[in-house]
């Protein structure tokens, strides 16, 4: 599904004073990266406005190098100056989410405010909270859609280096270092011109992937000895204990990419990773497929989540041993 309403932006962007940009809880790269190249933009442009990154919580490490983030607000650890900027704002980007509640906590204060709300996502079936829409789930990252965003408004000649690297992380990271279907020409040539503007595309894969503590790969040890695989199902599974992870000294982020590997399996064409979060009381599910197997619906209907047909995340109440119990029933009643 498309819808392109950005008409009128332009005019209310520059009338509107205080702006924040806000993403969704456990913010990736696409994440961080479409709301801080959007902020550094919009600094470039408007040198007399208040424009601040707002973020539900922190990112992952493997993040920590991108430009300008030491500038992110994060509502649980800056309460009080969080819920102040959003509280005194009158323009509000919703980036890489399309409803309120994936920002968690956060969402309480963005259904109270009283600012305009524009839209910038690729996830399916948005909510109509927003002013101003640019949804389209054909595309792999909201960065790429902040770019078309940043053509559409005119505002090419305020792009730097370090705004091109914020767009390239979140592209690389979404499609997957550009391998996944969503990568379209259109994609390459973006990379092309970010490149142009003095991105070091090499470097940045090296600061995001080549970064990795000793017990993050011994805990991806772990999950692939857990793995198992339903041959008849197609299908392949990993789990992850709250005490695997706390023997490995589990850091946020450092799961990243294990459901890859189930799915890379010979014959396999869905994958999941389960993991334990005992102080949150829920199993962490990620779904991955390939083709027409559509784990957004899946995630949406069993898991309390949502996401992409190809990937998608969500969450079980349920135990560990429960919530495979019950995934291997849905392999039967669905498959
Ligand atoms: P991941 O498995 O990497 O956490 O997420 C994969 C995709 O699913 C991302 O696009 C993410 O935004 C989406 N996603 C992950 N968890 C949830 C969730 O709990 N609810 C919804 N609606 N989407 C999710
Ligand atoms: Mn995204």
């Amino acid at each position: 599904m498309k819808i392109f309403e950005l008409n009128g932006l332009k005019s209310i962007l520059e009338k509107s004073k205080n702006i924040i940009i806000v993403a969704h809880k456990n913010p990736d790269g696409d994440a961080v990266g479409s709301s801080l190249g959007l902020s550094l933009l919009l600094k470039e442009a408007f040198t007399d406005k208040n424009i601040q990154v707002v973020l539900p919580n922190k990112f992952p490490e493997f993040l920590e190098w991108l430009p300008k983030q030491e500038q992110i607000l994060f509502f649980d650890q800056n309460n009080s100056e969080a819920k102040k900027s959003i509280n005194n704002a009158d323009l509000i980007f919703t980036l890489d989410f399309n409803s309120f509640g994936r920002t968690g906590e956060m969402a309480e204060e963005l259904e109270q405010s009283k600012a305009d709300f524009v839209m910038i996502d690729h996830h399916q079936q948005p909510d109509d909270y927003a002013k101003f829409t640019f949804s389209d789930t054909s595309i792999g990252s909201t960065c790429e859609m902040i770019y078309l965003t940043i053509q559409h408004l005119g505002y090419e000649k305020f792009l730097t280096k370090e705004i091109g690297e914020c767009i390239y992380t979140g592209i690389m990271t979404d499609t997957g270092s550009f391998k996944f279907s969503s990568t379209s020409s259109q994609t390459h040539r973006i990379i092309a011109d970010l490149i142009d503007l003095g991105v070091e595309n090499s470097k940045i894969h090296q600061n995001t992937f080549d970064n990795n503590s000793l017990s993050r790969l011994q805990l991806m040890g772990i999950a692939m000895s857990n793995l198992k695989i339903i041959a008849e199902k197609h299908a392949a599974y990993i789990t992850l204990s709250q005490e695997e992870l706390d023997l490995n000294d589990f850091k946020k982020g450092d799961t990243e990419g294990f459901v890859n590997y189930a799915l890379s399996l010979k014959g396999i064409n869905l994958a999941v990773i389960f993991i334990e979060n005992k102080s949150e009381g829920i199993i962490k599910i990620s779904l991955r497929s390939i083709g027409d197997i559509d784990v957004n619906t899946l995630a949406r209907k069993y898991f309390n989540g949502g996401g992409h047909q190809n990937a998608a995340g969500g969450r079980s109440e349920l135990s560990m041993s429960e919530t495979i119990t019950k995934f291997e029933k849905i392999l039967t009643d669905e498959f």
